[in-house]
């Protein structure tokens, strides 16, 4: 057991280990009480997309439910509470790029060589040095996790430019699972968590050594796998029809992609004009898309349909639903295979997304088909006269899913955190950043 794993930190301890104001030299009670502290988990995200929040919470969850009050968590994207333009604005900038599919695949690939994003990061990173310091250390953090492609470089710096790379902890967990952006690979991190060999590859290449590696798979929220979730009552809580089988229609934390093309073709595709009766049911879910759920629900259907916007319990409908439709997103992928869902992947971002439409296809757990009309008939097919192959395609998605992944994770974090020792992270005998420096 890890000299650190006492349970959390009263608030007696708390005072001798925060209080700003006292000049006390370290003393043996000091030194006791710092080694059975709580410590800090700052987890560096930014809401470009849904994925990157929900491993962020499946990183907190999993934290939370292996080691208690024995870490503090702190979700945050730095950039956007302390610095300015364009870091702060990342979300929006973002958002523009997505829409505008040719600007993103352009900036994608142009910053991929390591002289360029190096050079611009550098640049963002002396600009912004003090205000990245500021937000760093507002929550004195002794471990450092990068969920994000853009948050290895300019924190690594910081660090180092403070004296401060050996005593934090820094690892990055890859949110994507094959055809990352290079900026996730970083060779100054104490662990990189990769989601797929093919990633792994990838950041060997990139000058990573093995000894830093570790393959997992995508930290998914532990609601997707640690809950025991019966279909039959999830359709009677969220209001669905208990008999017909259900597709769930998405497009990321954003609603992107032709949510609304597919949602037409299928409500009519899902009716059998002969007895003229619906032989399934649709859930839509426009995440963050506001104007799409308005649009949705001004239409008239033919099959019973939920139009809804951003829900905080995905793994309910997924639960309740038995195939899913979606633009290629790494978190609605991981979580899919999770809940043995067949995906038709109907989109993909250029770069970071396109990888993983072999990762499903290949695997036999879904198919891709830009095609409204395609997928509509492709889901009429599983819903009636191809069971078979929604079956085994079902079958597929649970063998590639990795539900332990969120725990491996915090555990090998743990693990680290254990061989670094107490007396070597920043905040054991000394209350506040500066004093180190
Ligand atoms: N998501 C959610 N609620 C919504 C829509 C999406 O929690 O209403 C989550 C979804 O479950 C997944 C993430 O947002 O975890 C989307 O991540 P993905 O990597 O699929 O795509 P992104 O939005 O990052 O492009």
């Amino acid at each position: 057991m890890c000299g650190f794993g006492g349970g959390g930190s009263s608030s007696s301890q708390k005072r001798l280990m925060y209080n700003d104001d006292e000049d006390e030299s370290p003393t043996m009670e000091m030194v006791e009480l710092g080694a059975g502290r709580t410590r800090n988990v700052l987890i560096l995200m930014s809401d470009t997309g849904g994925g990157h929040r929900a491993s962020a919470e499946a990183i907190r969850d999993a934290f939370k439910i292996e080691f208690g009050d024995r870490y503090r968590i702190f979700i945050k994207d730095v950039w956007k509470e302390y610095t300015g333009w364009p870091l702060n604005d990342m979300e929006n900038q973002y958002k523009f790029m997505v829409k505008h599919v040719q600007l993103w695949n352009v900036a994608f690939h142009g910053t991929s060589p390591r002289w360029i994003h190096n050079v611009y990061l550098a640049a963002f990173a002396a600009f912004y040095a003090k205000e990245v310091e500021a937000g760093l250390m507002e929550y004195k953090p002794d471990i450092i996790i990068s969920v994000h492609p853009l948050m290895q470089h300019i924190p690594l710096w910081v660090l180092k430019w403070q004296g401060l790379d050996k005593k934090v902890i820094f690892v990055t967990v890859i949110t994507d699972l094959n055809t990352c952006h290079r900026t996730w690979f970083h060779p100054g991190v104490d662990r990189c968590y990769c989601p797929s060999k093919e990633v792994a590859k990838r950041a060997l290449l990139d000058g990573l050594e093995e000894s830093q590696l570790r393959v997992f798979g995508l930290p998914i929220r532990p609601t997707f796998t640690r809950a025991v979730l019966n279909k039959d009552e999830l359709r009677v809580e969220l209001e669905l029809d208990p008999k017909l089988p259900a597709v769930l229609l998405m497009g990321g934390g954003e609603g992107m992609g032709p949510v609304k093309k597919t949602a037409m073709a299928l409500g009519e595709s899902l009716f059998d004009k002969e007895t003229g009766k619906p032989f399934g049911q649709m859930v839509i879910i426009c995440g963050r898309n506001k104007a799409l759920a308005s649009s949705l629900e001004s239409l008239e259907w033919k099959i019973p349909v939920k139009v809804r916007g951003f829900e905080k319990e995905m793994q309910k409908w997924m639960g309740a639903c038995d195939c899913i439709i979606t633009k290629a997103g790494p978190g609605t992928i991981a979580e899919a295979l999770i809940k043995g869902l067949p995906l038709i992947l109907n989109d993909y971002i250029p770069g970071q997304e396109k990888g993983n439409v072999p990762y499903v296809v290949n695997n036999g757990a879904g198919v891709f088909t830009r095609s409204s009309k395609e997928t509509a008939r492709i889901v009429a097919g599983w819903f009636s006269t191809n069971a078979d192959e929604h079956k085994r395609m079902a079958e597929n998605a649970l063998k590639l899913a990795q539900p332990e992944a969120v725990f491996d994770i915090v555990r090998d974090i743990h693990e680290l955190a254990c061989q670094r020792g107490p007396r070597n992270f920043p905040y054991v005998l000394t209350s506040s950043f500066s004093s180190l420096i």
